[in-house]
């Protein structure tokens, strides 16, 4: 599971980069315990909510981490230069509703003047293909690097509508950073395949795939869980 993570950080940029676009967070004590607590059935929602926006801060790190930097000079209060950075890009964030907005409000924390799109996409339940049904973005959409916010990534489908649809209106694929909390084969696969420019940058990659669509162990319905909606017991 672990060996997906590749990653080498430029001493030069602060570009992380790596050979296959994913980016797997270290998987700290600390990490795992946020883990734990979320996969854990019996966990109250209110833990829920506070692991999951904990793991969500250390993914938009790593995302930020991913931008380009340029040099920037400052004088500290002691009179003396420092020889700083400050990003040099534009981002806006597109959140999948509905459990992509979970991670909106841990991107305005960090970039409180980011804009933010939404995607609305549903399976039909006769054909099972995605449906996009509402999205809206800023207009200088396609000047801007993207944090696609999707924490579950499984079979991949509504994430490659999004990707295709962001693609139509201009913006560049490596300029699209997939801000993921679980994942598991197929769906990296989904996206690496048509898309080997955009970044995944996740906090775990799953062992597998259920019949009925969740990741195994996984954490459930994240949306569920995490807005509250009844808990169903999921059986394999
Ligand atoms: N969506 C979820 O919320 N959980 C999964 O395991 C798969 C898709």
């Amino acid at each position: 599971m672990q060996d997906v993570a590749q990653v080498n950080v430029s001493c030069e940029s602060t570009m992380v980069s790596d050979q296959e676009g994913m980016i797997l967070l270290p998987q700290t004590a600390f990490l795992r315990g946020l883990h734990t607590e979320m996969r854990d059935a019996l966990v109250s929602r209110e833990r829920f909510r506070k692991c999951a926006k904990q793991v969500i801060r250390l993914l938009m790190e790593a995302s930020l981490n991913v931008l380009p930097y340029q040099a920037k000079v400052v004088t500290t209060p002691v009179g003396e230069k420092y020889q700083g950075l400050s990003r040099s890009s534009l981002i806006c964030g597109v959140s999948i509703i509905r459990a992509g907005e979970s991670m909106e409000e841990v991107l305005l924390d960090y970039c409180p003047d980011v804009p933010i799109g939404k995607i609305l996409i549903q399976r039909n339940r006769q054909t099972l293909l995605p449906k996009l049904y509402y999205s809206s973005f800023p207009k200088d959409l396609k000047d801007r690097f993207i944090f696609l916010m999707e924490p579950m990534l499984a079979t991949g489908g509504s994430a490659v509508t999004a990707i295709e649809l962001l693609l139509s209106l201009g913006v560049r694929e490596d300029r699209i950073i997939l801000v993921n909390l679980l994942t598991v084969r197929e769906g990296i696969h989904a996206i690496m395949s048509r898309f080997p420019d955009v970044r995944i940058v996740t906090s775990s990659i799953e062992r597998e795939l259920s019949d009925r669509g969740y990741m195994i162990p996984g954490i459930g319905d994240f949306g569920d869980r995490y807005f509250g909606a009844d808990l169903i017991h999921l059986a394999n």
